[in-house]
């Protein structure tokens, strides 16, 4: 940071810039046009809603709402809440606008910042950035398949390669109460302490998922809710992983895995990256069948997912790939002189029509300092332009990596400079 300025971001919340913002926006893109492909619309969301919508949404008793929402009271008096995840949004949106009414399902897709006041960390932040998808009105274990599809072809995209994902079902509302139950039984005759079994009596299953040793060592014959299923739930299980096997999908299976969201049934997944340390999750998701009618609207199924675009931002830096395109222009202009340089600037029109990303050396910059500003720009190709090259009617067009260097008549730099980049 700067010394004299008296200004920083707040705690826990990324700057993003170039050159990684390029890559920022590469892995966002990339993630939003692997649901574009699956026929998912974009839906823009406010980041701010209702309290009581997220409270009711995502779950009186988790972390996220008892401790990690930034809510305000507003101007009316009106309690106010930066959104902490995406799913009640836009189960919000489609009950006031009735998108539900129509073809069904609805696949929507969004992206956009989150807010969570958590403890800051290495990949965890108080401002981080998800890529979501939501499909609504069909329970088909083949859209829960097709969900968990388009997140893993995007990070396949992104040319991930270390990650794994983890699958269980959670049951539904007819089998989990009798599992949580059997659940509480057992975790009651455990020698747990004070808060831990506080926990176990308001959310069983979060128990499971306990980091400390003794406490996994302890929880090691739980019963497992895998090992509860109605045969509903148990068939709807296995026709996802029939379909994750036909989609070509890898998973293993995780009988522990919990989520910080409550609203989660049957399907339930996360992509784990192994580079990225304690804040390993790179997304998750599953089906959420009680959630709409909990918020107002038609009892409608829903499944989706929500991915983290700053932790797979980490996971692309752990692994040294590079989805996108770092360079921020193709073409450089050197201008040796003002006449150059006005007829440079003439050119950059005619050439940024033609979709070629170009910069130049503005202020009177000598040969050296320009071709260090080409250099920076990591542009492909220079065209450097003198007095002679003028009066000649030509230009230089360089290519930087190789120093080779040929002359482009003026009157086709457009053609030249197209056929150069390959396109
Ligand atoms: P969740 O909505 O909790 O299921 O989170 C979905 C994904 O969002 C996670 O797998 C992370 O990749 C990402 N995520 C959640 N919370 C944070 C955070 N505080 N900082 C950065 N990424 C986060």
């Amino acid at each position: 940071m700067n010394p004299l300025s008296t200004f920083s971001a707040p705690k826990g919340v990324p700057d993003y810039f170039p050159p990684v913002s390029a890559t920022f926006t590469a892995v966002r893109d990339t993630l939003l046009n692997s649901a574009r492909l699956a026929g998912y619309g974009y839906i823009e969301l406010p980041v701010f809603e209702d309290t009581a919508l997220f409270a009711r949404g995502v779950g009186e008793s988790t972390d996220v709402v008892t401790k990690e929402m930034y809510t305000f009271t507003d101007r009316g008096g009106r309690s106010i809440t930066l959104r902490p995840e995406g799913t009640a949004g836009v189960m919000r949106a489609v009950i006031e606008h009735g998108l539900d009414k129509g073809q069904l399902p609805v696949k929507l897709a969004y992206a956009g910042q989150f807010f969570r006041a958590e403890q800051p960390q290495a990949g965890r932040y108080r401002q981080f950035h998800q890529v979501g998808v939501e499909a609504i009105g069909v329970d088909d274990p083949a859209l829960d398949a097709e969900v968990i599809a388009i997140a893993d072809e995007a990070f396949r995209r992104m040319g991930l390669t270390g990650y794994r994902l983890e699958l269980t079902s959670l049951g539904d509302s007819s089998d989990r109460p009798a599992y949580r139950e059997l659940l509480q039984a057992f975790l009651a005759k455990l020698p747990l302490d004070e808060e831990t079994r506080r926990r176990a009596t308001i959310n069983p299953l979060r128990v499971l998922d306990d980091k400390r040793p003794e406490v996994r060592a302890l929880v090691e014959d739980a019963p497992l809710m895998r090992d509860h299923l109605s045969d509903a739930s148990r068939a709807h299980y296995e026709q996802v992983k029939d379909a994750l096997n036909e989609l070509g999908v890898k998973f293993v299976e995780n009988p522990r895995m919990v989520r910080g969201l409550d609203y989660y049934t049957k399907t339930c997944f996360e992509f784990v990256h192994d580079g990225l340390g304690a804040q390993s999750a790179i997304g998750g998701g599953g089906r959420y069948d009680g959630l709409m009618e909990q918020l107002g609207g038609q009892p409608l199924s829903g499944v989706g997912f929500g991915l983290g675009v700053d932790r797979s931002l980490l996971a692309c830096q752990v692994e040294g790939v590079q989805p996108g395109d770092v360079a921020r222009c193709d073409v450089y202009g050197v201008p040796l002189g003002d006449a150059a340089k006005s007829r440079l600037v003439a050119l950059s029109a005619a050439l940024r029509g033609a979709g070629v990303r170009f910069d130049l050396a503005y202020g009177g910059k000598g040969l050296k300092g320009a071709m260090k500003g080409a250099d920076r720009s990591g542009a492909r190709f220079a065209l450097v332009l003198g007095e002679r090259d003028i009066e000649a009617g030509v230009v230089q067009l360089k290519e930087l990596a190789s120093g080779d260097q040929r002359e482009v008549p003026l009157v086709d730099v457009v053609i030249a400079v197209r056929e150069a980049l390959g396109r």
